[in-house]
């Protein structure tokens, strides 16, 4: 029989009539023949209210106690759902983390899982009743309460649809799935049929994010299909799924970060170990950086930009300036204020263009671009903050994102069903499942690439105003190009106002020499404008979750290269991605460097 499970959030159980709700839900998925486990979080603002009380106690409560406190929210949560249950008729047992058997590290407040025993769980199904887990919990070898960290019901949700081998692991929350963008700021932004894991990464930490980034990770690597959908209505809501369906448009989603700062470093020294030493400062002072951009240097010397939120631009600036000191050269800047744009899809994986598009749409509004940033699925730009929610609604109705899109996904599931695992195979999974969970924690890199097949492009002194970027990707796009990287570097980098720009981007090699011919039709226009390229690079690229909010991952990255006195020459980063480009003849040797410097 097949399994699903049902993940209900804070906000879908906050009262008796949703909790009924949600029971109602669990017991028509049962009546419809399949296994159910509900997974449940605190009700509302609960562990708000819990952490609350306990710094009214002390400011430093024992980790251990609050544990102990957290826990009796989803307790509570999943009691008063098992009596829903059992009022509708049908048969439930609520059980806590530690009589499932989710055995954590001892580490309070954000405990690992260590092990997850599916032996009761599967018992209790069999026997045709549902289940009802507390989310976010489990227990020691001590048989201390431990918690997994907020927001942990989601990873509690689908570390158990992974072993379980669940058809679906449903996320009821308080929106109807995921947007193209925030209805906030674009009233008709519209719910997505389906996306892909790494496309719902790219958008995470966006703020578009309806579940912990950790959570749709780990989704991925089970290839656990992920529903999320809104408690409240019905619908379909939104499957996150890995590649494979259709896109209609080029794009699945826009969205807009407003309170963006950039620091510029310039005339930095082009040797190694510079990156390395700029961002062990800011890694040194925990500062969140965002896009980091470095464009091709000159004359031995190199600039390169970041940008953080507004509120941490002090600390960043003064973190910059050391790290200036420390490598002996360079000034650094600022500018205050600006906004993220950024387009994700992962029609750009096989669709050439979208970026001339997208540029070409900000032309109309007059937008200018001050830096860009790509990944495989993504376009990142940064703009002037009055310009910004222009920006957004424009790129927006051009992909024609407002338009429903018809059809629905089939599910890829390709894991085995249970039926056919002997018992053997069954717990070399869940021991799988579980090492994963617990190493995914440590390691937030999952993957090095070595990409040789590239070459790099370089347009100094293009005019720094809108459209310039969009002629000429519009030019490449012509020759049914497929542009990998693109980077630009915020022109006003040094402070002034610049009349030009530098570009750059990478081409696959057996492309570079019509991708030159066009680039240089273009450039006839602006006569002061020169090109020149680099057939053979490496291009490096780190892969993995929430880099952004790990500074320490692009410290270890620049640390590794410099440790073998390997050159940066250009950088540029997305939510789940930084990439690098090297010397031709050092790739190899920096993806070995990296693969041990991440211990993958
Ligand atoms: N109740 C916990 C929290 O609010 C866990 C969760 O909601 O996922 O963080
Ligand atoms: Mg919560």
């Amino acid at each position: 029989m097949s399994v699903i499970v049902q993940k209900f959030g804070g906000t879908s159980v906050a009262n008796p009539e949703r909790i009924l709700a949600a029971a109602k839900r669990a017991v028509a998925a049962q009546v419809d023949g399949q296994q159910v486990v509900m997974v449940v979080s605190a009700r509302g603002a609960k562990t708000d209210e819990l952490v609350r009380l306990a710094g009214e106690i002390t400011d430093s409560p024992p980790a251990r106690e609050l544990d102990m406190l957290l826990s009796t929210g989803e307790q509570e949560s999943v009691a008063l759902m098992a009596m829903a249950v059992a009022s509708l008729g049908a048969e439930a047992i609520s059980l806590t983390g530690g009589q499932i058997g989710i055995l954590t590290d001892s580490e309070h407040t954000q405990a690992r899982i260590l092990e997850i025993s599916t032996h009761r769980i599967r018992q209790i199904l069999e026997s045709g009743r549902i289940v009802i887990a507390a989310g976010f919990q489990g227990i020691d070898e001590e048989w201390n309460i431990t918690t997994l960290g907020r927001g942990g019901s989601d990873t509690t949700a689908t570390a158990l649809a992974a072993v379980l081998q669940a058809d679906v692991c449903e996320i009821f929350t308080d929106v109807e799935g995921v947007l193209t963008s925030d209805p906030r700021l674009v009233p008709d932004a519209r719910r997505l049929p389906s996306i892909s894991y790494d496309e719902m990464l790219e958008f995470a930490s966006l703020g578009a994010g309806v579940m912990h980034a950790r959570s749709i990770e780990f989704a991925k690597k089970y290839r656990v299909p992920v529903r999320v959908r809104s408690s409240q209505h019905e619908g379909e809501g939104t499957l996150i799924v890995a590649d494979g369906a259709d896109v209609p448009g080029l794009l699945t989603g826009v969205a807009l970060v407003q309170d963006e700062a950039r620091v510029g470093l310039v005339g930095l020294p082009d040797r190694p170990g510079v990156m390395s030493r700029v961002f062990s400062r800011l890694a040194d002072a925990r500062i969140p950086i965002d896009m980091i951009v470095q464009d091709v240097g000159r004359d031995e010397m190199a600039d390169v930009s970041f940008t953080v939120p507004v509120a941490n631009l002090e600390a960043a600036m003064t973190a910059a300036r050391l790290a200036a000191e420390d490598v002996g050269g360079g000034s650094v800047h600022e500018r205050g204020s600006a906004a993220k744009l950024s387009a994700i899809g992962r029609g750009m994986r096989t669709h050439t263009g979208v970026a001339a598009q997208m540029f070409q749409v900000l032309e109309g509004p007059g937008v200018n671009i001050g830096m860009i940033t790509t990944s495989e699925i993504k376009i990142s730009v940064l703009v002037e903050q009055g310009q910004g929610l222009a920006a957004l609604t424009a790129v927006h109705s051009a992909f024609g994102l407002e338009r429903t899109q018809p059809g629905t996904l089939d599910v890829g599931h390709e894991l085995q069903t249970v039926e056919d695992m002997g018992e053997a195979e069954r717990d070399a999974l869940e021991r799988d499942v579980v090492a994963r969970l617990t190493s995914m924690e440590d390691i937030v890199v999952s993957e090095v690439l070595l990409d040789e097949d590239q070459s790099r492009i370089t347009l100094r002194r293009v005019p720094n105003q809108p459209g310039a970027a969009a002629a000429v990707f519009s030019a490449v796009a012509e020759g049914g190009i497929l542009v990998d990287m693109i980077v630009q570097n915020d022109p006003a980098v040094g402070g002034g106002e610049e009349k030009t720009a530098n570009l750059s981007f990478t081409v696959p090699r057996r492309d570079l020499e019509s991708a030159l011919l066009l680039v240089r039709e273009c450039l006839e226009r602006w006569p002061e404008a020169e090109v020149d390229c680099d057939r053979e690079i490496s291009l490096l690229s780190v892969v993995g979750i929430g880099l952004r909010s790990h500074t320490g991952v692009g410290e270890t990255m620049f640390r590794a290269l410099a440790s073998q006195a390997i050159n940066i020459q250009m950088i540029n980063t997305s939510e789940i991605r930084i990439s690098a480009v090297v010397a031709a003849d050092q790739g190899v040797d920096g993806h070995r460097c990296l693969v041990e410097a991440f211990r993958l």
